[in-house]
């Protein structure tokens, strides 16, 4: 059987085909040539599945599309203390290349406007390193969320560097408030080549996927941030990615992404998913008009939207029932499914309400394909709860998705591999 995505996706990039509106950048005489009927559209899972159509390995520049990643790098290089103390991350509602600073900190406002971005680009790698080591760091990096040796375009380089004024003016102003604490011109440099990095859909959609993937790129394998940084990047991306579009994607789209003016456009749905358009003619935010429909499409057609509201937790308790009678009798409750706390809640409740009268109280996970960290505390809560009611606890957890169980302070239990050998140990412990 062929594969309905890659048909999904053609037809999505047919229905955008006739738009026509919107226009090149014009401020990067480089970009304004491109050619605007570029139109591509990849899907990259968070287990390493590509499925693209159109323009997917057409190189272009990546520009904006550059800042969550190199606030990631910032983030794992640096730590959370420094670069907070450095870039906020309250939403602007400004254009992307606004010459602003929050009133009284004099910190830029977020990191994915330019006068944030030009902050964090000094923020990579280790401290005093030069700008050429820095670049060396994004490049690196970046590709290290690709997934393969990106490179910079010089003319793009060369074409943005000789109109850069006003990034040359916020760089002057971020060194005016020690903000930056260097040559500011060596940091627009810099940044601007670290907007040069040639990608193509495929990468982009890629990169994304890390993101979605806790920071693992999922074809190469390689963890290229923590987790806890790619849950900052997320946020940053959902809040200011699309800058003073961001209440709108928000509630239209509701995925975190970030647009690039040469046409980039990516989200990355936690978990699921990361996507990347390319079509170079722009809205007046500076964004993709074709991906900007494509992302609503496939928000839509495919349920992506952060806030759609999952499936009740309904199903995590499978069954409460009893096994043998008197002494010997064994209560099990089975339990399924992925639990996170509204399931864990539901099994503290159904223990809660049943009281058990027998002995021995089996938690069976046999069913159970992940258990979130919240999950599992409660889960032993209920364990040790139980040994102190006096009942011996049994685990049925042949997969280990409770590696290692530790009930803590009075609790114990027993973990077996089958029911029956929790009904066995139950009765040689019986009869002993
Ligand atoms: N290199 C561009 C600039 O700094 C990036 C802008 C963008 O992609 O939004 O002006």
């Amino acid at each position: 059987m062929r594969s309905p995505i890659p048909d999904y996706l053609i037809e999505a990039l047919a229905g955008v085909m006739p738009d026509t509106s919107g226009a090149t950048a014009g401020y990067i005489p480089e970009l304004a040539s491109a050619d605007p009927e570029h139109l591509g559209a990849v899907f990259a899972t968070v287990d390493g599945e590509v499925y693209g159509a159109g323009d997917v390995d057409d190189e272009f520049t990546i520009q904006s599309i550059s800042k969550p990643f190199t606030y990631a790098l910032a983030l794992a290089d640096r730590g959370f203390d420094l670069v907070l103390n450095k870039v906020g991350v309250e939403p602007s509602g400004e254009a992307f290349n606004e010459l602003s600073l929050e009133g009284g900190s004099g910190r830029p406002l977020n990191p994915m406007i330019n006068v944030g971005a030009i902050a964090t680009h000094s923020l990579v790698g280790p401290e005093g390193r030069g700008p050429a080591e820095r670049l060396e760091r994004v490049v690196g990096g970046l590709s290290a969320f690709a997934g393969r040796r990106l490179e910079v375009d010089d003319s793009v380089y060369a074409s943005e560097m000789e109109h850069a004024h006003r990034n040359l003016a916020i760089g002057h102003m971020l060194r005016s408030h020690h903000v930056l604490t260097e040559d500011p011109v060596a940091v627009v440099e810099g940044y601007t080549r670290q907007c040069s990095l040639l990608v193509t859909a495929r990468d982009l959609a890629l990169m994304a996927a890390t993101l979605a993937n806790r920071g693992v790129n999922p074809v190469s394998g390689v963890r290229v941030v923590p987790e806890a940084v790619v849950r900052q990047v997320l946020s940053v991306m959902s809040t200011c990615g699309m800058y003073d579009g961001a209440g709108d994607w928000a509630t239209r789209v509701g995925i975190p992404a970030k647009s690039g003016v040469s046409g980039g456009l990516i989200g990355a749905l936690p978990g699921q998913i990361g996507i990347a358009t390319f079509s170079p003619r722009l809205d007046h935010h500076g964004t993709s008009v074709r991906g900007v429909s494509l992302f609503e499409r496939f928000s839509s057609d495919m349920g992506l939207h952060l806030m759609e509201v999952p499936a009740a937790a309904r199903a995590v308790l499978r069954s409460n029932h009893v096994v043998g009678t008197g002494s010997t009798a064994i209560r099990i409750l089975q339990l399924q499914g992925g639990i996170g706390f509204a399931g864990a809640e539901r099994v503290v409740r159904e223990v809660v309400d049943t009281a058990p009268g027998e002995d021995r109280v089996a938690l069976d996970l046999t069913m159970v394909h992940s258990l979130d960290d919240v999950a599992r505390r409660m889960l032993l809560e209920v364990a040790r709860r139980l040994t102190l009611d006096g009942h011996e606890v049994y685990l049925v957890d042949p997969e280990s998705v409770l590696p290692g169980p530790d009930p803590g302070d009075g609790g114990r239990v027993t973990v077996v591999d089958d029911l029956d050998s929790a009904a066995t140990r139950s009765g040689v412990l019986t009869d002993a």
